[in-house]
């Protein structure tokens, strides 16, 4: 059996109940064969592989808290620290009632191919918990978040482990997280990002994953002889990096006529209306349904439906597997050019096959999106230099970031003559370096 297979084998075995961890390593491994076969005695003998599908430690523990009724309430917490070797551990935290260990692991794995590709000093990691901050108010989210950082502040730190967003994590959330930090360790310090701009947050970090999916997009569009200008777009999701999305692609000068909340979706024929969205889902924090007060003219449809809208470009902007087969058919039959994914792993394997074996371009989530966590270590750069830069330099930067991102895994995929897989080109990109460093820093 050939080693990627071996390890593959073993990591189902040991971590059963867990679909969403061995769908990432199996991705990831398979498109990683050419340079695993390239030396496959020396990482046989160093046991690379193995070493990389297990976490360096996690930790799960209670979150106890008390609601508005004085009820006291229990939730789960997790924080996995998968790998740190070209940086300290670096993730979001999402909160939803869906995590488990076997999701935060995947998006752990998945991190630290994506935080290398940056070019950034970051490790991977992924934390969270299933507590859901939809329909609590103010005060319940604040017990919640201080309960999770009283047990979780003991194994993170700015040199160590930096937590983000994710998923039901915003500005309010870490904002509320950070309080608790600093008042238990009396330390004020770079801990977590994505933090309010009057106490170290970075300007253009809400914006830089949305953002930075464009800058990668634009690329590999122009690289591909084409341009976002005209085209029609169709996003899924209608948070942080949806929203952003849309907003960048307007700007771009392509018109986003889909947006899409776990309810329901949206199709808006002369295109979504970001200032609405914005003011339904940052400011009422309410459901897409009210969309139709601000643009009378468009339709709301419950369900799924994004992706049977005729489109140039997909943006998968929601969460995992949410683009299935039947989708990725629908897109090729309306004659979709690229697809890239702006959420963690949106796109189900079948699904991403036929879709680049119809000739579509197709930019996976470790590559497309890693303008947040980019940004993120920027925001961490600010924190250490106890300055802030202006908007304009760091969206500047974030540009700069996606557009070499995209030439390194074009570059990867090429190298190993898989001219135009950029899945394969992204995860050969982010592991070289992460190999290189483990092999220099003997077994550990
Ligand atoms: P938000 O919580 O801001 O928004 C998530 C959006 O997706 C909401 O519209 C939500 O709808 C929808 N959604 C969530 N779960 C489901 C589901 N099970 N089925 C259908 N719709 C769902 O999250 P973000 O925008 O921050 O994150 C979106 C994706 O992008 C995630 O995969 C995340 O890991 C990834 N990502 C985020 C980064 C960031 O900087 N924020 C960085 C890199 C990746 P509803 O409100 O109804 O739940």
């Amino acid at each position: 059996m050939s080693y990627v297979d071996q390890v593959y084998e073993n990591v189902v075995k040991k971590n059963p109940a867990e679909p969403e961890f061995h769908q990432a390593v199996k991705e990831v491994l398979d498109s990683l064969r050419p340079v695993i076969e390239a030396n496959e005695e020396k990482y046989r003998r160093e046991a690379l592989l193995e070493r990389l599908v297990e976490p360096d430690r996690q930790f799960k523990f209670r979150v106890p808290w008390v609601d508005d009724q004085g009820q006291v309430q229990v939730n789960t917490g997790y924080r996995v620290q998968f790998n740190n070797s070209i940086g300290p551990y670096k993730g979001g935290l999402r909160l939803h009632p869906s995590v488990n260990l076997g999701i935060i692991k995947f998006l752990g794995f998945e991190q630290i191919f994506k935080n290398s590709l940056t070019g950034l000093p970051i490790g991977g990691g992924k934390g969270g918990s299933d507590f859901d901050p939809k329909g609590k108010s103010d005060r319940e989210v604040m017990a919640f978040c201080q309960s999770f950082m009283t047990e979780l502040c003991k194994y993170i730190g700015a040199d160590t482990d930096v937590p983000a967003g994710d998923i039901g994590t915003g500005a309010r959330e870490i904002g509320y997280m950070f309080g608790q930090y600093k008042k238990i360790k009396s330390v004020y310090e770079g801990v977590l990002t994505g933090k309010g701009l009057s106490y170290g947050g970075s300007l253009a970090r809400t914006e830089a994953t949305g953002y930075g999916l464009l800058y990668l997009t634009q690329e590999m569009l122009k690289c591909n002889g084409h341009d976002m200008a005209g085209k029609t777009v169709a996003i899924s999701g209608s948070g942080n990096v949806a929203i952003y999305a849309a907003q960048k692609a307007q700007q771009m000068g392509a018109k986003v006529v889909t947006c899409s909340d776990s309810n329901g979706w949206v199709y808006d024929s002369e295109g979504i209306d970001i200032d609405a969205l914005k003011e339904i889902k940052e400011v009422k924090r309410a459901r897409l349904t009210e969309y139709k007060n601000y643009r009378p003219n468009s339709e709301y449809h419950e369900g799924r439906g994004v992706w049977t809208v005729k489109c140039d470009i997909a943006l998968p902007c929601a969460t995992q597997n949410e683009l299935f087969i039947e989708d990725a058919k629908a897109l090729v039959a309306n004659g979709c050019l690229a697809v890239a994914e702006g959420a963690n792993m949106p796109t189900t394997m079948d699904a991403t096959e036929y879709l680049q074996k119809n000739g579509v371009l197709f930019a996976p989530g470790k590559a497309a999106n890693a303008g947040g966590v980019a940004t993120s270590a920027l925001e961490m750069s600010q924190n250490s230099e106890r300055l802030s830069w202006t908007f304009e330099e760091v969206d500047s930067k974030l540009k700069g970031i996606m557009v070499n991102i995209f030439h390194n895994l074009d570059d990867a995929a090429k190298r190993y003559g898989k001219e135009g897989d950029y899945v394969a080109g992204a995860n050969i990109a982010g592991f070289e370096k992460v190999a290189e460093a483990m092999l220099a820093q003997g077994v550990c």
